[in-house]
């Protein structure tokens, strides 16, 4: 393996797939579900995560995630239900931060009954009230930061050492961060998982999940795994590598629109909230400048007028109202119509999410066609 210093080299060079037989630059594809079985101890087939494309992605990811190895999977939910039910077994207990996906939060109360499995939200990010929080059966401590759509952001270096402290497996989605601003592996949370859909693929064409970890949890969650599927089709496989090659130029370039996004808001009179970890006024900046390099491209928003969230997105023209983020456009949308629609409009108010908050993804336009496309949506609401 080569040592690459810089991070934009190892997303063009790490884990390739080398083309000895032709020489060719980029890597080959082998989409084979049949590999011959004599002379050879290792049964390759894409279920067990071991052929060409998958070993050579997850090799990319772990390189970028700094863990030792990491695990491709058919969706972001994916990785994260088979993350956690590796570990948990009925009678045992989650802690689970409040501020998360949408489709966390469904995955959790509407599935975790089933197995006898208890958890708690935890509201504050305060660590001590998590350590308060935890039972004897307690597993897993499991985090989201920065969060969807509140973009809060909580101390992995505590949660890290809280669940060591307890022989806990701590997790955490890094989706909105993407290896690029963040590495939780180097503050010694357990498990990074991410919604490859988001920024690593960056184009909203794939649907894709991934989990990096110790090489111990890694053979742990194959176990499972291999009885559970979700496995990424090689063909996909092989276009996120191809889309994570830009990764690091295309989260550089959506940093810096964020950031000038988030003060552009903040200084406009007909917003009422800008969440940011770029910003000052954000109630994690200080911790956000120790433990990501960038604060990312997501933002969310409170108009004043909270009735006039939908119109205020019809009226945009380059960015789109479309429902998911990470890629190199310019989405918004509103939370509660969208990832945060399954839930009621109470649990919506538990987890903090109002009718007009707007959560924004910004892409890698040039940051004057978008100040525009908000100034003339804010004329004409
Ligand atoms: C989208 C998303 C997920 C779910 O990923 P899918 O690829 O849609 O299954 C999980 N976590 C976060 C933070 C997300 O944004």
């Amino acid at each position: 393996m080569k040592n690459y210093k810089g991070v934009t080299t190892k997303c063009v060079h790490s884990g390739d797939l080398i083309d000895d037989k032709f020489k060719g630059a980029t890597s080959p594809l082998y989409p084979s579900t049949s590999y011959e079985y004599l002379e050879t101890t290792d049964d390759k087939y894409p279920r067990y995560f071991n052929t060409p494309n998958q070993l050579a992605l997850s090799k990319k990811i772990a390189i970028l995630e700094n863990s030792d190895s990491a695990l491709l999977f058919g969706s972001g939910i994916a990785a994260i239900f088979t993350s956690l039910f590796s570990f948990l077994k009925s009678g045992d207990h989650v802690l689970f931060q409040s501020s998360l996906y949408g489709g966390t939060i469904n995955l959790v109360v509407k599935e975790f009954k089933k197995f006898n499995i208890n958890y708690t939200f935890v509201e504050s990010l305060e660590i001590k009230d998590f350590e308060l929080e935890l039972k004897t059966n307690t597993k897993i401590i499991y985090i989201e930061s920065p969060s969807n759509p509140l973009l809060q952001v909580i101390d992995l270096k505590k949660i890290a050492d809280l669940a060591k402290k307890n022989n806990l497996i701590s997790i955490i989605d890094n989706t909105f961060a993407s290896p690029i601003n963040q590495t939780p592996i180097d503050f010694g949370i357990d498990i990074v998982l991410h919604s490859a859909t988001k920024y690593l693929g960056g184009h909203s064409d794939i649907l894709a999940g991934t989990v990096a970890s110790s090489f111990s949890k890694i053979e742990k969650i194959i176990e499972s795994s291999i009885n559970y599927g979700g496995n990424l089709s090689d063909y996909t496989v092989w276009l996120l590598e191809r889309s994570i090659k830009t990764l690091s130029l295309r989260v550089r370039a959506q940093n810096e629109n964020a950031q000038k996004i988030a003060e552009y808001l903040d200084n406009n009179k007909n917003v009422d909230l800008v969440f940011y970890p770029g910003l000052k006024s954000h109630p994690q900046h200080d911790l956000s400048k120790k433990q990501m390099t960038g604060f990312g491209g997501m933002l969310s928003f409170v108009l004043k007028n909270e009735d006039k969230a939908v119109d205020f997105t019809k009226c945009l023209k380059i960015i789109k109202p479309v429902m998911s983020l990470g890629g190199v456009e310019s989405t918004i949308t509103s939370p509660s119509l969208t990832s945060h629609s399954k839930l009621s409009r109470d649990q919506r108010k538990k987890h903090g999410i109002s009718d007009g908050l707007l959560r924004f993804s910004v892409g890698i336009e040039d940051y004057i066609d978008l100040e525009n496309d908000l100034s003339q949506a804010f004329t004409n609401i």
